[in-house]
């Protein structure tokens, strides 16, 4: 009897457990809560790369990704003077995620099955592809195989250097930076021989850093660059997949694109990506 009484005891207690935690995670409990709704947001862009996520003089931020953030967030009914931007580094956009610190990223963000585990990713709003930037002259890299025994920026946290040393094999030196303004300052002291990342940061730096490097125009992946979103949040996610389509079809997408990279020496996709569908 005291032994069915104990039994009775115990499956109350987790059934009870279990309607406790099914009624946190509906109530948006920690690490749920949907960009939905909410009056204002913190969105996390890049600080250091010309045209994408600028930091200015006076501290506010312009580029390509700041201005799709501002319109999908425009659109999720938050106005301009009600957006944080948040300078982040590669290598702090999931734990930003993850811990809070921001509502969103646009911030040259690859959708990629690992950062998918950790992120929900909205998108992609653009397909880049990773190429290569060199000091201007330089005819010894001509494509990714000739990146084998160069010194190459390893830009914490980011992918580009994993596609070239572990994706293909290809047996660089890598030197380490935090990001990828170091990474180019460093190519140009000579301190690098490559930096290889996405097409469309290497054509902002080279634009507007003058001259001293080229774009080597040699592409070999497709980076598809993803609304992160705290993971779960599939509401949310389909929102911004919603105003993304609407950026492409109302030609807003074109006009950003064009007026951020329409002037440089590079030739910037304007058709409609593919959507990956919110995990
Ligand atoms: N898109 C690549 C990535 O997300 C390279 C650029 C970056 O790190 O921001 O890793």
């Amino acid at each position: 009897m005291r032994a069915f009484r104990n039994a009775v005891i115990v499956i109350v207690a987790v059934l009870l457990v279990g309607v406790a935690l099914a009624v946190y995670r509906a109530g948006g409990g920690e690490g749920s809560a949907s960009i939905l709704g909410k009056k204002s947001l913190r969105i996390g862009v890049k600080s250091d790369q010309p045209r994408l996520g600028l930091r200015m003089w006076d501290g506010s931020f312009e580029g390509f990704d700041v201005d799709v953030a501002t319109y999908v967030a425009g659109r999720l009914g938050v106005a301009r003077g009600d957006l944080t931007f948040i300078g982040l580094t590669s290598n702090e956009r999931e734990q930003a995620l993850r811990d809070g610190t921001v509502d969103m990223v646009f911030a040259t963000y690859s959708i990629t099955p690992e950062r998918k585990e950790k992120v929900t990713f909205g998108g992609p709003y653009y397909v880049a592809h990773q190429d290569i930037l060199v000091r201007a002259g330089d005819r010894s890299i001509e494509n990714v195989s000739d990146l084998r025994g160069k010194r190459l920026c390893q830009a914490a946290g980011s992918n580009s250097w994993r596609r070239v040393t572990e994706e293909r094999k290809v047996a660089a030196e890598l030197v380490r930076a935090s990001n990828y303004s170091e990474c180019v300052t460093a190519l140009k002291e000579d301190r690098m021989d490559a930096v290889s990342t996405d097409d469309l940061i290497l054509a902002g730096f080279a634009a507007s850093n003058g001259s001293g490097t080229t774009m080597v125009k040699a592409p070999f992946t497709n980076e598809k660059y993803g609304v992160g979103l705290r993971k779960g949040d599939m509401a949310g996610c389909q929102a911004v997949n919603r105003y993304l389509t609407e950026m492409y079809q109302n030609g807003t997408a074109k006009t950003l694109l064009t007026e951020w990279f329409g002037s440089v020496d590079f030739a910037v996709g304007t058709s409609v990506p593919e959507f990956e569908g919110c995990t």
